[in-house]
Parts: C-alpha cells; structure tokens; sequence
C-alpha cells in the first residue's frame, strides 16, 4: 500500500460528525465498532470515523455511508456497563473511503489521507476571512453563544482551512452540511461555502427572533389574562363569591335588563337583586328570593302579539273550525267588529252560556285562533279562596303567585284571550272576597293595576280580551252578570250531532291518531249509530269519545290481522262498542195511569223528567220521593191544593184527601236545578191517578202552575224541545207564554214534534189524558 493510503477499522457515526482537529466523545454500542476500538487500540490507535447518511440504519453498507470522513487519534476509552465504550477522539486529517468491508467482526477500509489544497489567491481568501469573520460575529450576538478559549488559542496559528473547520465545528449544523464542509479538500472553496452557510444561518437566526417575539407577546398576554383571573377568583372567594354564584347573578341582571319591567316592578326586583347578592346564592333565604325573581321575570311585562282585526278572516277561521253555530258566530262577529272600529277590546265580557260539550271552550279558542292571540284557559270551578286567584302573600310558607298571574306566565303575552271556564260554578267564600277578586280582574277600569298577593306588584291585565264560560247562569252573581254580554250556545239535534261528527270530530280524531288517509273508513251508518244508540247528550263530548273509542278498536284491528284498511259500519260498531245503550223506544210504549213525561233543563242541557203517582189508602198525607230540589217540593204542594180545589171538576172524589194518600215519585235523573217547571207535569200525574184516566205516553210537557191553575212559563225552552225530540216524542205541551220562544227552536225539532200552547191546566189535560175531560169554568 501506499504512503497516501492506510488501512483501518472504520466506526460509521450516527448524526455527528468529526473535523479534523476536533476532540470529541462518544459512545460506541454496536459490536463491530466496539471490535474496531479495540482492533485499533491493539495497534496505532487510528481509526477513520465517518458519518452515516441514515443515522437510523443499524449496519450500514457501502453506499449508506459517505465516503468522506477523518482519521482519528483514539485518544482514551473506558468501558461502560452493558458491553459499552465511551471513546475520546481527536480528528486528524480528511480521508477517503475505499474499499469499506466487514472483516473479523468489524468494518474495515482503505483510507486515502486528503491535504488541502491552499488557497492561491491569498487576497482573496483574506477578503472571504474577513467576511466570514464578520459574519461570524453577527451569527454569535444573534445566537448567544459565545467562544471558548481552545478556540481562541487555536485561531491564532490556524492556517485558513483549519480556521473553516474549527468555525464549522462550532456552528449548530446538520449532518449534512457539516459533511459538504468536510468533503471540500480546497480551501477557498472551503471559505466560500462556509460563508455562504454562515449568512444562511444568520437568516435563519433573524427568523426565529421574529417569530420567537411573536410568540412571546402572545405567551405573554395569555399568562398576563391567567394571572388576572387566578387574582380575580381570589377576590371573589375573599369576598365568598364563587365563579357559579357570579354566573347566576349575572344571568338574572341579564334578565333584569331585558324583561322591560315596569316602573314599579323593576324597584322591586333590583331591591330583592340587592337582597340576593348580600345573602349569597347558595343562602337558604335565597331560594325563596330567586324563586320570586323567577316569576316576575318570566311575566310577559311588555310582550304583545299582533292583532289580526280582519272581521272576514275571522268570519273564515270560525266557520272552518266549527259547524253551525251561527248566532254564536255572528254575535262574536259583530263584537270584533265593534272592537275594530273603536280599536280596542274593551267593552263587556263574552260569556258562553251553554250545556257541556257543545264547543263553548273550542270556540272561543277560534276567536284566539282568529285574531292570532295566544290562548290561555283557567277553570274557576270549584275554585273557593281569593287566594286562588290573586296568590298568597310571600310571608307565608311556599307562597306562589295566583291563578291569574300563572296563566299570564303561560301565555308568554300580555294581550292573551284568556278563557275563565266554568265561572258559575265559582263556590262562595264567606267574606265575597273571591268575587271582588274576580270582579277586578274582569273590570276595564280595574284591571290595568291588577295586584296579586305574591308579587306585590301591579301588572296591567287590560290588554286581555276575557272571555267566560258557564253551563247556565244561576249560579253568578248580580255584579258579575253585569260585566257580561250573554251568548247562548245551545245543544244540537240529532242531524247537527251528525254533521259534526263527520265535517269535525272524525278527522281532528284520524289525525290526532295519525292513522294515514283511506286506512279507516268510516261510514255515515256507523256515525249514524253512534249518535243515536251510543249517545243521548246535547253536547258532543260523549261522542268524541266513542268515535276516538272506535278509531282506536279500529286501530288495533288493522295492526293485528295486518290489514290494509277497514270499513267501518254500523255493525262494526256494534261489535267494537259492545250492546247499543240507547234506543228510541226508551219510553214506555204504553200509556200508562199516573205517569206522566215532564221536561226538564239543567245545567247539562234538557232531558225528560218522568213523574210517577200513585194513590192509596190513608189519611191524605202527600209524600213526595226522588230528586226534589226545594222549589219542586213547592210546587207539588200547589199542585196538590189545585187538584183539591177542583176534585169535582175532574170527577174526582171530593173526600179523597180524607180518604187516601199520594206518593209522587220522580223515578230516575240527576236534576241538580231546582227549576220549578214541573207544576203541570205533576197536577197531571195526579189527576190521572186519581181519577183513573190513562196518560198519552207520546206527550211530554212543561210549564208550572198557579193556584188557580194558569199555566206559567219557562225557561230553557230549546233545550227542553232538543231533549224531546232525541227521545222521540211526538207532542210537547208549552205554556202560552213560551210560544215566541218557538222562534229558537231548531227546524229539525219542529218538523217532528207538534207543540201544543196551554194556557190553562185544562188545555194540558185535554191534549195528555186519554178520554173525555169535562171543561168547566
Ligand atoms: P264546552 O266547552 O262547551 O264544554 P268543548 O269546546 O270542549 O265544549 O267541545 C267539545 C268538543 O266538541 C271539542 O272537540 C269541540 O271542538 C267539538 N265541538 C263542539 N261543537 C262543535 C261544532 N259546532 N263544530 C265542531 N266541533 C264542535
């Protein structure tokens, strides 16, 4: 071999790499570079390390390795636990790689020892020094590194290639760009390209103070806001405020702000605020504080919606959602009209009169509908204590606001149309404060400063539009009545019932089923037979059961055969409903003594009210047993005088009071009215028992009487002739004074019945008792 070349272990480096003059350390792991240590330890202590191009590769081969690299002097080594050695070298000269192989356990090569070639045109390497230099000294203020002293004692002797790679040693560089210094042998070209990386670096340097600033601002700024907030919570738990409790604070000053309270109501509420921010959210008083500002902040203060005051609109939407009805709908008409023009709702107070179930509730729910008011219902029956509407005082324990004041919360709005259900079964307390309560409620002049008990506080209930129901007008007071415009809403006819069914009830009924279209059929028939045998009431509620019983049944059928529609008749009613319970032939097919078929009117509408007598021996007691309310008991007393007083007339035995005594029994019938209305039906039974003449079954009759026997007028005439008429009779018996109330009576009713005008006790007879009746007087 020749002098220029060696051959010698060879330890490729993983990420470093060694210039010549350089002392570096180093651990060694790898068998075959621990092998080469000590092969070279064994002999001259030189080695040739050089950088591998993938420091991640375990054995590397030829080509993974650069060829360029440095002959080292191993200067010491110690042996570190787990096969290990800690190496110190000194770089000596460049050399190149040949011949790289594995020999006995180790890599070995052939190494060609580089010189530098110096530099020829001296100034101009001068020039590059003295760049580099300066460039040097910009890349150390920048970096803040700064040189030790070897490098200053080495600096002074060094000739220039030496100078690049003691700078290039020092210089934080890749691998890579190390090794392209490392493999330049000219030293000019060595300058240039060490200059050309310093000034790279120093760019690289400026920019990553700039961003190194940039960040640091934004690292400042965000330690700067968490020393803020870690302080501000220590105040806050100084001052016993923790982050919840400020969050719940700040959401009720939130609502504070936007609930546009009035006047007096914000006072009110900032002071109770103030009372909750001293308590503490967590207080046990504060529950009963936040509890009240709840419910004032909830209340529509200031909330309305648009009225849509278009009278045709309104005439669509209450024809659209209900089926006759028209003088409840033109009445209604009108009062919107007058309140158009005048643009206001104020003015008397709608009341719905009628029996259950005849859509008094539905229909003011379309006038809601109509004028695009939100609609609000509160039920005053059974209601007892003012506190029920106005709310207890907040002294006592778990005080809530009252009625009123909930249902104003429920509406959202301060303009509602709120429907007071049922005021004629308000109850009475002792001290009338209950209805002055509700008077003031009602009251135009009253309600804009309507106080509830709870809040304390005035809220205007003027923008209202109230509207009341009630199934008759006996149970209201004088005052009330006042306040009120009356509509009756009257029962339906058969006819209308069916209508109703049909056009309303059975497809508000499919669709809150959601039973898709043509899936059930439902036949006339079935609805026929519905209202005639499985219904006998003058409104439509019983109804709207049976026809929701019926979807149901109908339902269950089409899930479970897994059918794909179902007709339903008359017969399937039958057997989804079971046995009919009524039939027209209800009545007593045959006349009959001593029983007569009177009608009554209550307050669920009109219904017949048989009255049975019988005579018998004893000492003219008068015993009466049934529903009798006080007034009736009356009445059968006048009845009873009557019949004495004209006993003779009516071939009656005169003693007969002496003689015999009467039972008068009302058989069957809730009659919670205590209408007097029964005074012919009675005197006739009695007659008929006791003269022994049978009664026309198919007559039915009303009107009372005086002692002289004049027969005087009644009420509730339409809902009298309606109940009549659904139970088939032919002939009902009116006193004299009620023939202009034939005008109401439904076209259906009169076609059927044949109304018959008594003025005396006489013409009740003759037109009820079959056989010959003497007239006299
Ligand atoms: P009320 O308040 O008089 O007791 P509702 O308003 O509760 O009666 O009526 C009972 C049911 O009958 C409701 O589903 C209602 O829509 C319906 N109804 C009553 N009358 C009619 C009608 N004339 N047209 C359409 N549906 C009606």
């Amino acid at each position: 071999m020749e002098n220029n070349f060696l051959k010698l272990p060879v330890i490729p480096l993983r990420g470093v790499n060694i210039f010549p003059y350089m002392v570096l350390h180093f651990d060694v792991g790898r068998e075959k570079s621990v092998a080469a240590v000590e092969e070279a330890m064994s002999t001259d202590q030189k080695i040739f390390l050089v950088a591998q191009r993938d420091a991640k590769v375990e054995e590397p081969s030829a080509d993974e390795i650069y060829n360029i690299g440095t002959i080292c002097h191993i200067k010491q080594f110690v042996k570190l636990p787990g096969d290990q050695l800690r190496v110190l070298v000194e770089g000596e000269q460049r050399g190149k790689l040949s011949n790289f192989a594995d020999e006995k356990g180790m890599f070995y090569g052939d190494i060609e020892i580089l010189e530098d070639i110096s530099c020829q045109e001296e100034n101009e390497c001068e020039a590059y020094k003295k760049l580099i230099d300066k460039a040097f000294d910009e890349y150390l203020e920048l970096s803040g590194e700064s040189l030790n002293e070897i490098f200053t004692e080495l600096e002074e002797e060094s000739g220039l290639g030496r100078y690049c790679d003691i700078i290039g040693a020092f210089l934080m560089l890749k691998t890579e760009t190390k090794q392209e210094l490392i493999e330049i042998v000219d030293v000019k070209e060595r300058l240039e390209k060490l200059l050309l990386i310093i000034k790279n670096e120093i760019e690289v340097l400026k920019i990553e103070k700039a961003i190194g600033s940039k960040i640091k601002n934004k690292v400042n700024k965000v330690q700067k806001e968490f020393y803020l907030r870690e302080q501000l919570k220590v105040i806050q738990e100084e001052l016993g405020e923790d982050d919840e409790e400020s969050k719940e604070l700040k959401q009720y000053e939130e609502r504070i702000y936007k609930a546009k309270l009035s006047k007096e109501a914000k006072d009110k509420v900032l002071y109770e605020f103030n009372r909750l921010k001293s308590t503490g959210v967590g207080s046990q008083e504060s529950a009963v504080i936040k509890t009240y500002l709840d419910w004032v902040l909830d209340l529509p203060w200031n909330k309305f919606t648009k009225d849509n005051l278009d009278i045709k609109n309104a005439r669509e939407v209450l024809d659209k959602e209900h089926y006759g009805l028209e003088d409840v709908k033109e009445r209604i008409i009108e009062y919107l009209a007058v309140r158009k023009i005048s643009k206001t709702l104020k003015g008397p107070i709608l009341c719905l009169v009628g029996p259950p179930g005849v859509g008094k509730t539905s229909i003011a729910k379309s006038v809601a509908n109509s004028l695009g008011r939100k609609f609000v219902r509160m039920s005053l029956g059974g209601v007892k204590d003012e506190a029920e509407i106005r709310g207890h005082r907040k002294t006592y324990v778990g005080a809530i606001p009252g009625r009123i004041i909930y249902s104003m919360k429920q509406a959202g709005y301060r303009n509602p149309l709120f429907l007071l259900d049922e005021i004629d079964k308000m109850g009475a307390d002792f001290k009338g404060s209950l209805a002055d309560a509700l008077l003031e409620v009602l009251d135009s002049e009253q309600n804009s400063t309507f106080r509830d008990h709870y809040l304390e506080l005035d809220f205007d209930l003027s923008k209202v539009l109230f509207i009341t129901t009630a199934n008759s007008l006996e149970g209201i007071s004088r005052p009330l009545l006042d306040r009120m415009e009356i509509i009756e809403v009257s029962g339906y006819t058969t006819e209308e019932k069916f209508q109703i069914a049909k056009a309303h009830l059975l497809p508000k009924l499919l669709k809150e089923h959601n039973v898709e279209d043509g899936k059930l059929l439902i036949q006339d028939n079935a609805i026929s037979t519905l209202v005639e045998n499985y219904t006998r009431e003058t409104g439509v509620r019983t109804l709207e059961r049976k026809i929701a019983s019926v979807i149901r049944k109908g339902i269950t059928e089409l899930v479970e055969k897994d059918k794909n529609k179902i007709i339903i008749n008359s017969n399937l009613v039958k057997k989804y409903l079971g046995p009919v319970i009524y039939t027209y032939d209800d009545l007593d097919k045959e006349d009959k003594i001593g029983v007569v078929t009177g009608l009554a009117w209550t307050g669920y509408g009109g219904d017949t009210l048989p009255v049975e007598v019988t005579v018998m021996e004893g000492d003219g007691k008068l015993q009466l047993t049934g529903q009798l309310g006080d007034v009736m008991k009356e009445s059968a007393k006048a009845g009873f005088s009557y019949v004495r007083a004209n006993a003779d007339k009516y071939e009656i035995d005169k003693d007969f009071h002496k003689k015999k005594d009467i039972h008068i029994h009302i058989p069957e019938g809730a009659i919670p009215k205590d209408g007097p209305s029964a005074g012919v039906t009675m005197v006739t039974a009695m007659i008929s028992a006791l003269s022994g003449r049978k009664v026309n079954h198919k007559v039915a009759m009303t009107g009372e009487i005086t002692l002289t026997g004049r027969v005087l007028p009644i009420g509730g005439l339409k809902e009298k002739s309606l109940a009549a008429y659904r139970m088939g009779i032919k002939t009902v018996i009116i006193p004299k004074d009620n023939k202009k109330d034939l005008e109401n009576v439904p076209k259906a009713v009169k076609s059927k019945i044949k109304f018959i005008i008594a003025d005396k006790v006489d013409d009740v007879l003759q037109n009820a008792l079959i056989g010959e009746i003497e007239h006299g007087n």
